[in-house]
């Protein structure tokens, strides 16, 4: 326990204030979130290395130094409401849901799913809402969300998530046409019919599959 402690502030010397992430809220939320939680136990030796690990479904817990330049591009504040496309294992909701007031995680896989929301439940995080369904749609009836992120990369930026930012909005989210590299984007509402985008740099992720994303996961990865 107390050695995963030290790792952990480990990682968040080196890995996340040493390559640049200043947000204070962002580092202690690093500090505070027990990411060999989120590995199978095979795994959890490996939690504090700065490096994405597979999960189940043959998706990834993100690498934490990518789960921090993210959040803190969402500019999060102890009042907003979030919403996360991807859940995965669930420890960028957690982290979020350590900043913010309110996290709503949207993930495909059923199994995943019912893991994370199990997972964050244990762990104490009851500000977290998982759902089960297509997060390219987003989740209309809890909109308009201060903050949304997209944890894995899509050929094009969702118009649903656009609409369900709130005016003075922040969404980041991987867009990419090829399958082995985006770009980070940070798209800001700034009036009704108003957004500016950013790019925040290459990133790398598993591909967002639903109706405003990839069409068809057998299509666009190895077979398994
Ligand atoms: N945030 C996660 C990272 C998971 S990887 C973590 O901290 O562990 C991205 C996840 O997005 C995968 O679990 C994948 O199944 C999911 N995903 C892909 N397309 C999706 C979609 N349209 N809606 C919801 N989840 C999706």
């Amino acid at each position: 326990m107390n050695q995963f402690k030290q790792q952990r502030e480990r990682m968040v010397a080196r890995d996340l204030a040493g390559r640049g992430i200043h947000d204070e809220a962002v580092l202690d939320a690093f500090r505070a979130v027990p990411r060999e939680e989120f590995v199978a136990e095979d795994y959890a030796h490996l939690a504090y290395q700065d490096s994405p690990l597979p999960i189940e479904n043959g998706q990834t817990i993100s690498q934490p130094y990518i789960v921090a330049l993210m959040t803190e591009a969402l500019e999060l504040k102890p009042d907003d409401r979030v919403l996360e496309i991807g859940t995965g294992s669930g420890y960028a909701a957690a982290i979020l849901a350590e900043i913010a007031q309110d996290v709503y995680t949207i993930e495909r896989h059923k199994t995943l799913a019912d893991t994370a929301r199990s997972r964050l439940k244990k762990l104490g995080y009851n500000n977290v809402h998982v759902l089960q369904g297509d997060g390219t749609l987003g989740w209309p009836e809890q909109a308009p969300f201060d903050a949304i992120v997209v944890t894995a990369g899509g050929p094009d930026v969702p118009q649903n998530l656009k609409q369900q930012l709130a005016i003075g909005g922040r969404l980041v989210i991987p867009v990419g046409k090829s399958l082995q590299t985006q770009e980070l984007l940070r798209v800001r509402r700034v009036s009704e019919n108003e957004t500016i985008e950013e790019d925040l740099g290459a990133v790398r992720f598993v591909p967002l599959v639903g109706e405003q994303g990839w069409a068809d996961e057998s299509a666009i990865l190895p077979s398994k």
